[in-house]
């Protein structure tokens, strides 16, 4: 699951810009854009154009029991796709939508199984950036989008992190600058009308219950495909992360090149470089930076990243919850 290098072969130049209808003549030939949401940056092509999703998957060297998620433009679009709209999905899509969270509903005929990986119900989310909200509304159709990266890497904020890994694979970046959460959405299905809690993302559970009541979680991690999303080793480095005291962790390793990943301040260690997600302790800062910093210790020659979690509460358990799956081996 490791060092992931993206199958398709370097074809041609990749455009990068803030060109709304350009964007919009690519993907409608059925070529891939990434595009620009508040999460991370998405890999999109016209979810209803078979073909185009089937690239998706090669460019990311994506499992195709893996689902994606359909961007719509507005809730209103909700009709045209899905079955069916429990309560509470309803009354999490009109406080939260254009936002961070995806709803997993039954699905109508119209979206491809290749899109939902043969499953009865696709994810939807309205992403909430204007470029990406006025593409979809040109367009007048889904974009199927997972995060811009080879996969099992850690997901693009800057359209200069998609560059890095897809440049010459896709045709477009549709430039709308660092993304505002940093990370991916918060996933709820539901079991009749009873909201679960896929996968914690850019919306806290907090936020989730205040609309929705009391959210089971379902967030096991497993290496079975049954369980969409939810495998091992996602939204990892190369360089090995090891979890906890970042000082202690420093004592057991001596001699190695060691990077620091803290919360608020450097700790104590023989460091050859490290990061502070945010001095002012604050957990949407420390999201925002958390995949861009990743990614710069990443690129030095370091044997370990020792990286520390955050207070669980709010956006601190979704950020957790992805250091540990980075320090997954
Ligand atoms: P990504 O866009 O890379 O963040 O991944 C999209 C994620 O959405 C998948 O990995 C799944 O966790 C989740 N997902 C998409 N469709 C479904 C579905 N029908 N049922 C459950 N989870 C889904
Ligand atoms: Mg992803």
């Amino acid at each position: 699951m490791r060092n992931f290098i993206a199958i398709m072969p370097p074809s041609h130049q990749t455009l990068c810009k803030d060109d709304v209808a350009e964007a919009a003549s690519l993907l409608r030939r059925g070529e891939l854009v990434a595009i620009p949401t508040e999460t991370v940056y998405g890999l999109a092509g016209l979810a209803l154009n078979e073909a185009a999703v089937a690239r998706i998957f090669a460019v990311k060297n994506r499992p195709h029991f893996d689902p994606l998620i359909a961007h719509l433009a507005d809730a209103s679009w909700l009709d045209r796709y899905v079955r069916h709209v429990p309560e509470p999905a309803l009354a999490l899509a009109r406080r939260f939508w254009p936002g961070p969270l995806t709803l997993v509903l039954p699905r109508q005929e119209n979206i491809p199984d290749l899109v939902t990986s043969g499953l009865d119900t696709v994810a939807v989310r309205v992403p909430d950036h204007p470029l990406t909200l006025q593409l979809l509304r040109e367009l007048d159709a889904p974009l199927a989008a997972p995060s811009a990266n080879p996969f099992g890497y850690i997901s693009p904020t800057t359209p200069q992190h998609v560059l890095d890994q897809l440049g010459g694979r896709i045709a477009m970046v549709l430039d709308g600058g660092p993304c505002r959460v940093g990370l991916e959405s918060s996933i709820i299905g539901f079991d009749g009308d009873k909201p679960l809690l896929y996968r914690l993302g850019g919306l806290s559970r907090e936020q989730i219950e205040a609309v929705a009541g009391p959210v089971e979680m379902s967030l096991h991690q497993s290496s079975d495909p049954r369980a969409p999303g939810q495998l091992l080793n996602h939204y990892a480095p190369r360089t090995p992360l090891l979890l906890g005291d970042p000082a202690l962790l420093a004592w057991e390793h001596p001699g190695r090149r060691l990077g620091y990943l803290a919360f608020q301040a450097p700790p104590d260690g023989p460091w050859m470089t490290g990061r502070v997600l945010s001095a002012s302790a604050d957990p949407e800062e420390a999201a925002r930076n958390l995949f861009r910093m990743l990614r710069e210790l990443d690129a030095q020659p370091l044997d370990y990243i020792l990286a520390e979690r955050l207070p669980d509460q709010g956006l601190g358990l979704a950020i957790n919850d992805r250091l540990e799956r980075a320090a997954q081996r």
